[in-house]
C-alpha cells in the first residue's frame, strides 16, 4: 500500500505556547498509526525543534518546514537553507504552496531547483499544486496541473521522484470552506497519476502519494480519503485543533 499522509500545515500561526499546548494535545489524544500511515507536522520555522522533540520516538511522525532557500549557504539574509533544516533532523520540506506561489512569486521553475536541493540533502518534498478558479471554471484544470509537475519534476531520474510527496490544493478551496467534492479530487488525483505515469512508467506513478488539500476537515476527511488516488490529506485550519486533526490522521486509510 501506498504511504498514506495526514499533513498539518500551521502557516504563519500560533504563539509558541499555543504551539507547544496544541502538539502536546495531538500527542495526549489517543489514536494510531499503522505501518504505511504518517502524521506530518508543518509547523513555522521557530517551532521546529520544539515540535520535533515532542515527537521523539513517536513511529511515523515527521516534521516539516513550510520553505527553504535553493543555496545551502551564504551571504542570504532571512532565508533557511535545507542543511539548517537537515541539522535539526527535519524529515521534510513543503514547496511551493499556492501562498507562496501568490506572495512570494514562487514560480514552477525555482520550485524545480528548491525540489533538487531537498533530495540532495536526503529531505522529502511535499510539492504543492493546484489550480485557481478561474482555470477550474474555464475547464483547464488538468493541464494547468499537470504542467507545473512537468515543469517542477520530470527533470529528476524515476528513483528521485519516488521520494516525492505530491500535495493537489485547488486554491479555491484552500480556507474558503469550499472543498472539492470526493470525486473532484478523485479526477484529478488520477489525472496526476496519469501524467506521471505517461513519464515514467505506471509502477512509478503508482508509488507516489498524492494528497488532497482544501478545506480537510474532521467530518470530511474519511469519504476524501477513501477515494482509491487520495493519498492523505495536507491541512491547513483544521490542523490547529488537537481533536479535530487526531480524527483526520485516523481518517487514513
Ligand atoms: C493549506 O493551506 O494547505 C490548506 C489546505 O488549508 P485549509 O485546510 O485551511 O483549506
Amino acid at each position: 500500500m501506498r504511504k498514506q499522509v495526514a499533513a498539518a500545515n500551521w502557516k504563519m500561526n500560533l504563539t509558541y505556547q499555543q504551539a507547544e499546548e496544541l502538539i502536546t494535545g495531538i500527542i495526549n489524544t489517543p489514536h494510531q498509526l499503522s505501518a504505511h500511515q504518517y502524521a506530518v507536522f508543518a509547523v513555522p520555522f521557530p517551532y521546529l525543534t520544539m515540535v520535533a522533540d515532542k515527537l521523539k520516538g513517536k513511529a511515523n511522525t515527521g516534521v516539516a518546514a513550510q520553505n527553504c532557500y535553493t543555496k545551502t549557504a551564504g551571504a542570504y539574509t532571512g532565508e533557511t537553507s535545507v542543511e539548517m533544516l537537515k541539522s535539526i533532523e527535519v524529515g521534510y520540506v513543503v514547496l511551493g504552496h499556492s501562498e507562496r506561489r501568490e506572495y512570494f512569486n514562487e514560480s514552477n521553475e525555482m520550485l524545480a531547483e528548491k525540489v533538487n536541493v531537498v533530495l540532495a540533502a536526503g529531505l522529502t518534498p511535499i510539492f504543492c499544486c493546484g489550480e485557481a478558479l478561474s482555470i477550474r471554471e474555464a475547464g483547464t484544470q488538468n493541464e494547468y496541473v499537470g504542467n507545473q509537475l512537468k515543469e517542477s519534476l520530470f527533470h529528476l531520474s524515476a528513483d528521485e521522484l519516488k521520494k516525492i510527496i505530491i500535495a493537489y490544493e485547488p486554491i479555491w478551496a484552500i480556507g474558503t470552506g469550499k472543498t472539492a467534492t470526493s470525486d473532484q479530487a478523485q479526477e484529478m488525483h488520477a489525472h496526476l497519476r496519469s501524467v506521471l505515469a505517461a513519464q515514467y512508467g505506471t509502477d512509478v506513478a503508482n508509488e507516489i502519494s498524492i494528497l488532497y488539500g482544501g478545506s480537510v476537515k474532521g467530518s470530511n476527511a474519511k469519504e476524501i480519503f477513501g477515494q482509491p488516488d487520495v493519498d492523505g490529506g495536507l491541512v491547513g485550519g483544521a490542523s490547529l485543533k488537537a481533536d479535530e486533526f487526531v480524527q483526520i490522521i485516523q481518517a487514513l486509510k
